[in-house]
């Protein structure tokens, strides 16, 4: 067997919890000898220029991270992902790995190519990076794809515009064979490939299971932190993987990204349990399809578990809300091989005084705070540390250094509308005043918020949120304790205090019935008797008000054994 084939040894792997998708863990990195061979030989093919997409793509397959794909896909394969979501074979795979380039040039060569040949793929300098052993050559049919992999042929769509953007007209199917890695820029020291993960989860750390998650341009917030601690109570392990590929125009840059989670995974994650780890995967936007292949992914890296978000890889409302929870319905557990376990939105709510989910959570939108990605993002272009109950401050004092743009524009504004952004994080805002509080006599526009309403709804956030279920604690402790010593005397006098100044009123009302007449001479001045045994009678009622005092001696009544300590302590002596 030549070394290209297999990574890690086949004996140990077949003992391990998880086994790579498809069976085996693909490596088609040449090394030493044979890649020298290769490189050699890669300079006088044929050569097609690749972008640094497809540079990524090969470098994943290469590395087994898209196993059991040894190559880009000939049509059948192709066609058969396309419509069923599966190989030929009947493997699930939820995206095509085609290979159709663009431009002239290449266009040119292609013409030239038959089945059989090596086709040597190169960077912009011209530099082999892998080399392709063509085994079909067939028409790319855009709209086909589209369709078929996004529901949707609308350019507005990211990932249809990606087609048409990138792709050529002819399609290359083949295995290939990486000559070069790409370097990961800050990331290269602590990048992982699946052959490093595989060993340090069942070999070093002996983990008998572990949980992945792949995440993408936001900042590290407490609805990750919530379904990572979910995945720490239930497995041995966390891998975490921040995506860092651009996606978009607007993001937080990488290295400051991976440093927001690495700030919160130091003072809140147990450091011997979870591993982080960069993923350079391309964005396929390929919304549920997408989520299957992550969790695909997940595999190929050793996981036995996927934890999958809510919006996970979404895109604005080309799917349902949950369209990329429902898609795994259409897989068995043994097809798919990995334990998927799937989160509902979570939100802060600061009524329960805790992250939680409409699967966890009773209470309305007064008492929440939403985490919102996009909103966060914005919050930290504002210049604001977002509410501590939805970012932590570790995460967001080095993610405001990173997110880009900073600041705010010539007319005080970020990038989305200011309106949205309170919307989409202070659910509560246009409704009600404050956090948990009373209705607005008339609900705000959110077209018609502005920096100020942002700042309010901060400053009430800061102060109110963990009021909410302190205050409610501070009450049943008042009436529960028993040790009074825990309740401090203030209350006790204060209520005292309210109670004698309601005797004094009431005494003086009682003096007042005594000489009232029975007709008043003036009655804006003085009262009849009527009127004042109306007085006194609620100022008596007032008394039922007042809470009491709750002085320890008064509640010795609530202290009480029917049998005495001794005899739980195991003496039946009386
Ligand atoms: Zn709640």
């Amino acid at each position: 067997m030549s070394q290209e084939t297999y990574v890690l040894d086949e004996e140990k792997l077949a003992s391990y919890p998880q086994q790579p998708h498809g069976g085996k863990l693909v490596n088609r990195v040449l090394t030493g000898k044979e890649r020298e061979n290769a490189m050699e030989k890669a300079k006088k093919l044929p050569m097609i220029m690749v972008d640094l997409e497809a540079v990524i793509t090969l470098e994943m397959i290469a590395t087994g991270v898209l196993s059991p794909n040894e190559g880009f896909m000939n049509e059948e394969e192709y066609k058969s992902v396309l419509t069923k979501g599966r190989l030929k074979n009947g493997v699930v795979w939820p995206v095509p790995l085609s290979f159709a380039p663009v431009g002239d040039r290449n266009e040119q060569i292609i013409e030239t190519l038959s089945v059989g040949d090596d086709v040597a793929l190169v960077d912009e300098t011209y530099d082999p990076v892998a080399i392709l052993a063509l085994d079909d050559l067939f028409e790319y049919d855009k709209e086909f794809r589209a369709w078929h992999l996004f529901g949707t042929t609308d350019r507005n769509h990211p990932g249809v515009d990606s087609i048409y953007r990138r792709m050529g007209e002819t399609a290359l199917g083949g295995p290939i064979q990486l000559l070069r890695r790409v370097h990961w820029g800050p990331f290269e020291s602590i990048r992982l490939e699946p052959k490093d993960t595989w060993k340090l989860f069942y070999e070093e750390k002996k983990f008998n299971s572990v949980g992945g998650f792949i995440t993408g341009a936001n900042p590290l917030h407490r609805g990750h932190e919530y379904i990572h601690r979910n995945a720490l109570e239930e497995l041995d392990g966390l891998l975490v993987q921040p995506l860092v590929e651009m996606a978009k125009r607007e993001y937080t840059r990488h290295e400051y990204r991976m440093l927001s989670y690495r700030g919160v995974l130091n003072a809140y994650y147990p450091k011997e349990r979870t591993i982080l780890a960069p993923l350079r995967v391309t964005y396929i936007f390929a919304g549920p399809r997408e989520a299957v292949l992550h969790a695909l992914i997940m595999k190929n890296y050793g996981c036995t578990h996927a934890f999958i978000g809510r919006d996970h890889a979404g895109i604005g409302d080309y799917y349902d809300k949950y369209a990329s929870h429902t898609i795994f319905d259409e897989f068995t557990a043994d097809e798919l091989g990995i334990g998927i376990r799937l989160f509902h939105e979570v939100f802060y709510c600061t009524r329960c005084d805790s992250p939680a989910s409409d699967q966890t959570c009773p209470h309305d939108d007064r008492y929440r705070i939403n985490i919102s990605g996009t909103g966060i993002r914005e919050l930290l272009r504002y210049g604001v540390l977002p509410p501590k109950e939805i970012v932590r401050p570790e995460s967001a004092q080095i993610a405001m250094q990173g997110i880009q743009p900073k600041g705010v524009d010539e007319n005080n504004l970020a990038v989305s509308p200011v309106g949205k952004t309170i919307k989409s994080i202070f659910p509560y805002y246009l409704n009600r005043s404050r956090l948990g509080g009373p209705e607005r006599s008339h609900p705000l526009e959110a077209g018609k918020l502005t920096i100020d309403d942002l700042e309010a709804a901060i400053l009430d956030v800061r102060s109110n949120a963990d009021r909410i279920y302190k205050e409610i604690f501070d009450e049943f402790s008042y009436v529960t304790d028993t040790l009074r010593s825990t309740q401090a005397d203030w209350i006790a006098d204060a209520r005292e205090s309210i109670y004698q100044q309601q005797e004094m009123v009431v005494e003086s009302l009682e003096e007042k019935v005594n000489k009232a007449a029975d007709k008043a001479s003036d009655e804006f001045m003085y009262q009849d008797k009527g009127e004042a045994e109306r007085e006194l009678s609620v100022a008596r009622k007032i008394f039922n008000d007042i809470p009491g005092a709750l002085r320890s001696e008064e509640l010795e009544y609530r202290v009480w054994n029917p049998l005495p300590y001794q005899r739980y302590r195991g003496s039946d002596e009386e």
